[in-house]
């Protein structure tokens, strides 16, 4: 329990050896994200609940496990990708309290390098950190931006907090799956930027769908106005590469009925987590407030739908 050395190093991770990876939680993000591990040359073994999940990554060349512990038995790093808070708790703590005991952090060797790229509140990740560190396993927190095309593609931004030692070994990892790898400070300070990111997100994907709303209800075609847009000073992200109206662009989930994608859910929850690290350090954010309000009302009946379904609100046409 936690006394074996992992075999890790600074020098192994920046040479040729690869390290075995552990993946575990195999969703919209998780399965591109380790694909591309697969196709960079690193032995994966994975993990998920779901059987369609494990199959997708089976077929491309990863061990399928039957348990978190049995998916990191012969390896160096573990890498999450998990919806939620609760879930990296059940994981790495276990269910049965805080002392982590029943969970996979117990079961690592000394020196293991856990990467947690689920988006969750700061203090969920600092919690995990300090269990991780009493046992001389390396946590960082990592989570990600630029959607499902960024993990497919590779592209993705890390924002990681933790210490200079564990981000050092993770970048050559992180760097297969992503090109812009950013060190956001100690632990937690990856999760705080995250939700500063998303809730900005939110409040741009809300504001993208009224404003091409309200172009299309006087007489406007949605493509030429996104162009429009796209050419001048409401350009944002939404509208380069996410735009909420079906059919404007292809391989975005509004022109595959919503499918796929950052769910409504996740992006309620991710406002949530904003507004709450909001109220708890007394800080200002109306704007995101209002996000909040709009994703909270929206999921009650699109929760599994990707988040531009919010353009659904103004015209629930979109949904057919
Ligand atoms: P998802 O729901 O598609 O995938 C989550 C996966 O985790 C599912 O396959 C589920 O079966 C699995 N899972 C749940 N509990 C598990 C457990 N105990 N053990 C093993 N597997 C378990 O979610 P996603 O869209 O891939 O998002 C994952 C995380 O990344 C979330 O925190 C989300 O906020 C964040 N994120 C998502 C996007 C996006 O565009 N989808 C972008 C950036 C960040």
């Amino acid at each position: 329990m936690g006394t074996k050395d992992s075999g890790l190093s600074n020098k192994e991770s920046n040479n040729t050896a690869k390290p075995n990876i552990a993946f575990i939680g195999l969703g919209n993000m998780g399965a591109p994200m380790a694909e591309n591990l697969l196709k960079a040359g690193y032995t994966l073994s994975v993990y998920d609940l779901s059987a369609e999940a494990t199959a997708r990554l089976q077929q491309a060349g990863a061990s399928v496990a039957d348990s978190p512990k049995d998916a990191a038995s012969n390896a160096q790093v573990v890498i999450s990708m998990l919806p939620a808070g609760k879930h990296v708790h059940s994981v790495y703590l276990g269910d049965d309290g805080a002392d982590g005991a029943d969970g996979l952090l117990a079961e690592l060797p000394k020196g293991t390098l856990v990467i947690d790229s689920s988006t969750i509140a700061a203090a969920d990740a600092r919690l995990v950190a300090e269990a991780a560190s009493k046992l001389g396993i390396d946590f960082l927190d990592a989570p990600v931006s630029g959607g499902t095309g960024g993990a497919i593609a590779g592209s993705l931004t890390f924002i990681v907090g933790g210490s200079d030692d564990a981000f050092a070994k993770a970048e050559p990892i992180l760097a297969v799956m992503g090109k812009n790898i950013f060190h956001a400070g100690e632990h937690g300070a990856g999760q705080v930027a995250k939700i500063c990111n998303n809730m900005l997100l939110g409040i741009l994907m809300a504001g993208t769908a009224e404003a091409i709303n309200l172009g299309v209800k006087n007489g406007l075609d949605p493509k030429v106005l996104s162009d429009i847009m796209l050419q001048s000073s409401g350009r944002n992200w939404t509208l380069e590469v996410y735009n909420p109206y079906p059919q404007v662009m292809e391989n975005v989930p509004s022109s595959n009925g919503y499918k796929g994608g950052f769910m409504s859910k996740l992006m309620q929850k991710d406002l949530n987590l904003a507004m709450q690290t909001a109220k708890d350090t007394d800080v200002e954010t109306p704007m995101g407030a209002k996000a909040t309000e709009l994703y909270e009302a929206h999921t009650v009946e699109n929760g599994e739908k990707d988040f531009s379904s919010i353009m659904a609100r103004h015209d629930s046409s979109v949904l057919s």
